[in-house]
């Protein structure tokens, strides 16, 4: 019998995921906050709305919450880095011995959380590029068609259920080098979203700022060479620059974070750089100056600074 994809998290990625893998036939439960949460899901008809292309699809997707009984075999973890480790602690239990998770957070470091919490189970890291946003409750609009990188940095062999992704049209690539990715996200991330919030512009608006954009990228490369990390540097400034001009219209996801009063990942971004160089003894004065202005700034405004 096909195993079931348990999706922690009816938020954007959460709701993406889910209603791709249940339209393709795939047996899929949502695994929400709380009994209100089912309730008020339950009220809406337990069902996804995915809009693409400007199309909407109603998706039937079951769901249940944190304490139910039947045991997990897959679980793919779609709730913020800053949410994950607590999240797994809650499904312990129903953990089986053999349990898979798949881990869609950005950044570094609630990876680790996760896989000290539930030793047992096999966790495989995921770095996406789709885009996704809840426009309301329970109804997803698929933005940005993207490419989702699989891997597992502790056995490089791949799960079966790969082929779960390929009939629902997930676009996937299995790749031993997962740590390299998310390290090089990581460090475009750094490059980039934290300038745009404390500048409040755009990502193309850092074109005024080509001498700041640059020194954090020679800083970053330094990093990544002290954390055994080169190829996640090779030739970063000039990505950061092109991405900075493909994208130069929108607004970064930490900016929109702020801007909507959210909590940010900082602590998995920047954050997480600025910890990395210190435990390498790797000087980066302006990432730390940045970490720091950075703070202040979601102080001044009343949101969490980890
Ligand atoms: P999101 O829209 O905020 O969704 C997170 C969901 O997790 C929310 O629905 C939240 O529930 C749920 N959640 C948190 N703790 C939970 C718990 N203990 N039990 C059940 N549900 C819980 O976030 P997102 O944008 O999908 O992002 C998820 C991760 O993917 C982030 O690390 C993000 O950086 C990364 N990512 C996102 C995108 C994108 O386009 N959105 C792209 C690439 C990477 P409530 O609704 O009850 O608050």
């Amino acid at each position: 019998m096909a195993v079931t994809w348990h999706v922690l998290g009816a938020g954007s990625l959460g709701s993406l995921w889910a209603a791709r893998l249940a339209r393709a036939g795939l047996p899929v439960k949502l695994v929400l906050r709380n009994a209100e949460r089912l309730t008020a899901y339950e009220a809406n008809g337990a069902v996804i709305t995915l809009v693409e292309h400007g199309a909407e699809q109603h998706v039937p997707v079951s769901a249940q919450i944190a304490e139910s009984v039947e045991p997990i075999e897959r679980l793919l973890l779609a709730c913020k880095a800053y949410d994950a480790e607590q999240a797994v602690a809650n499904l312990l239990p129903r953990l089986s011995p053999n349990a898979e998770l798949i881990l869609l957070q950005n950044g570094l470091g609630s990876q680790d959380a996760v896989a000290a919490k539930a030793p047992h189970a096999r966790c495989i890291f995921a770095s996406s590029t789709e885009g996704a946003f809840r426009e309301q409750d329970w109804r997803v609009v698929f933005a940005g068609h993207g490419f989702t990188w699989l891997g597992d940095p502790r056995n490089a062999a791949p799960p079966s259920w790969l082929t779960d992704l390929h009939d629902s049209g997930i676009p996937h690539e299995w790749t031993p080098d997962i740590l390299t990715r998310l390290w090089r996200k990581l460090a475009l991330n750094c490059a980039i979203n934290p300038l745009t919030v404390l500048h409040d512009c755009r990502n193309g608006g850092l074109q005024q700022h080509p001498c700041e954009v640059a020194t954090l990228c020679s800083e970053l490369d330094e990093l990544l060479a002290c954390c055994g990390q080169p190829a996640a540097a090779l030739d970063l400034h000039s990505e950061v620059q092109r991405v900075i001009q493909a994208t130069a219209a929108n607004y970064s996801s930490m900016h929109q974070d702020v801007t909507q009063g959210r909590r940010t990942e900082i602590s998995y971004l920047l954050g997480y750089a600025c910890a990395a160089a210190t435990r390498h003894r790797c000087a980066v004065p302006h990432l730390s100056q940045l970490q720091e202005r950075l703070v202040q700034h979601l102080a001044a405004r009343g949101l969490r600074t980890d």
